[in-house]
């Protein structure tokens, strides 16, 4: 079936019987040949051909599709040289017929037709590279048979790379997608699918300001103009600026976008890696939530107090605004939990949270220091008002009942007024003066408001507090 066919004039090339399931025996890395060839005559070229080669090659022939299968099936080669016109398969079909057999092999057609055409078909069928019947000398046999190597080596990795890369895409838990530069969606991966609730079918080549909520286009597209011109090749979307996503039923989420741009022949192409933060920023805003409110209350705590007094002071010294702070504590507080029992005390604090909140206007602060000791300041306020306003809170709460499971309670606040003025470096001096002024409300009885030293009265009284606060 085979050695036959050799001419004795090549002695050197070494060739394997088809029934032999051994490789060839050649040196080191030489390059395997499978010829699958039915005339005896071009069998016999193919190797004269080679014969300069044959230090650095072996052939094994065929002389059928089905004899290069089986003898494929139980041998390894680095190459076939595949004549078309089998005597069980003709042309095109010869090639994929086998290409589909041993996908990852180079192969090289010997055809006879010179036809720019049928040579594309052949490429598209499998082939690496085809070589013209009486037009192919040994050294262009050669370099066909070492490029078409080289070349499947190159598509087995892209092909590799490619599959890796789709592997990775597709279980990225961020979505992923892919621009032209026009901004048309060419590239949309699973994530992206359930982010923003559209198939990948049917958003590939629609633009990508679908996902952009409208407010939001015009600046992205300047964004991405900047982007494209700029010597970075890739950017994280910061929380500098506000970026939203848009999902198909109109819904928005806040979003990090990076992006980053490839270049290629006919332009530029943009990836984007988006990840949904919603979730991020809920428990961002929960954090600061519980780091600057008092749970109780819902008031501000100490340090979020201080942050925002220190505010209103800079304030104060930049444009000589008025501003004034009030410090209150409820009167005999220790007596109502000792009555009333812990719980009346917290719902006493509560509702003298709410009194604050509706007395006082939204640009006034309130904060709770500490136990039943509260700070309020009151910005755009002078002496006058601001006894006004403690006074006004003072007999709110004297006034009231508040109602208990068994009874009723009413609770009387102390409070100091102080003025800030331009000697107070810091909200604390101004507080301690207001403290003093507090105090000495307690000393001269309770249910009162007094105004720090300094400033001469107006002050204001209740009816003084009896030790025990029974309701
Ligand atoms: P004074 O009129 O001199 O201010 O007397 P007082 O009893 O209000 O003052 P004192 O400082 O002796 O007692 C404050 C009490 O406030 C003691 C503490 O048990 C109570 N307290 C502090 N924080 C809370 C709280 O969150 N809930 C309740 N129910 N009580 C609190
Ligand atoms: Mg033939
Ligand atoms: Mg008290």
């Amino acid at each position: 079936m085979f050695d036959s066919n050799i001419p004795p004039d090549v002695p050197r090339l070494h060739t394997t019987d088809l029934s032999s399931a051994a490789r060839p025996q050649t040196d080191e890395g030489a390059t395997a040949i499978l010829l699958v060839e039915d005339d005896d005559a071009d069998a016999r070229l193919v190797i004269r051909s080679l014969t300069p080669y044959a230090r650095r090659s072996s052939v094994a022939r065929a002389t059928s599709l089905r004899d290069a299968r089986a003898w494929l099936h139980r041998n390894a080669c680095d190459v076939v040289l595949l004549d078309l016109s089998l005597p069980d398969s003709f042309g095109l079909e010869t090639v994929a017929r086998l290409h589909a057999d041993v996908p990852s092999l180079p192969l090289v057609v010997l055809t006879g037709y010179d036809d720019d055409d049928f040579a594309l078909d052949i490429l598209a069928a499998g082939a690496q590279d085809y070589l013209v019947k009486g037009q192919t000398d040994g050294p262009l046999m050669w370099r066909a048979i070492q490029h078409a190597m080289a070349r499947k080596r190159l598509e087995e990795q892209l092909r590799l790379s490619e599959e890796r890369l789709q592997g990775i895409i597709g279980l990225a838990q961020d979505a992923i997608l892919t621009t032209d530069e026009n901004l048309n969606i060419t590239l949309f991966n699973r994530a992206a699918e359930s982010l923003f609730g559209y198939d990948a079918d049917s958003i590939l080549g629609r633009p990508l300001s679908l996902l952009i909520p409208e407010r939001f286009r015009i600046d992205h597209e300047t964004h991405i103009t900047a982007f494209s011109t700029s010597e970075m090749q890739a950017q994280v979307m910061t929380n500098r600026r506000e970026v939203m996503g848009l999902t198909r039923d109109g819904g928005e989420f806040p979003a990090e976008v990076s992006i980053a741009k490839l270049h290629h022949a006919r332009g530029l192409l943009f990836t984007a890696v988006i990840r949904d933060v919603s979730e991020r920023k809920r428990v961002e805003s929960e954090l600061r939530r519980m780091a600057t409110t008092d749970p109780l209350t819902g008031l501000s705590n100490r340090r979020r107090f201080m942050e925002l007094a220190e505010t209103e002071m800079a304030r104060l010294r930049r444009y000589g605004r008025p501003v004034s702070v009030l410090m209150l504590d409820i009167d005999r507080f220790k007596a109502i939990n000792d009555h009333h029992g812990h719980a009346a005390g917290d719902q006493a604090l509560v509702r003298l949270a709410d009194v604050c909140r509706s007395e006082l206007r939204d640009t006034d602060h309130v904060g709770r220091l500490g136990g039943e000791e509260f700070a309020i300041i009151l910005p755009e306020t002078g002496l006058s008002s601001a006894v006004e306003v403690a006074e006004r809170l003072r007999q709110r709460l004297a006034l009231a009942d508040m109602p208990l499971a068994g009874g009723s309670l009413r609770m009387t606040v102390s409070i100091g007024v102080a003025v800030c003025d331009g000697e107070d470096t810091s909200i604390e001096r101004a507080l301690g003066r207001a403290d003093r002024a507090m105090y000495e409300a307690k000393t001269l009885g309770r249910n009162r408001v007094m105004v720090s030293d300094g400033y001469p009265g107006p002050f204001f009284a209740g009816a003084p507090v009896p030790t025990s606060m029974a309701g």
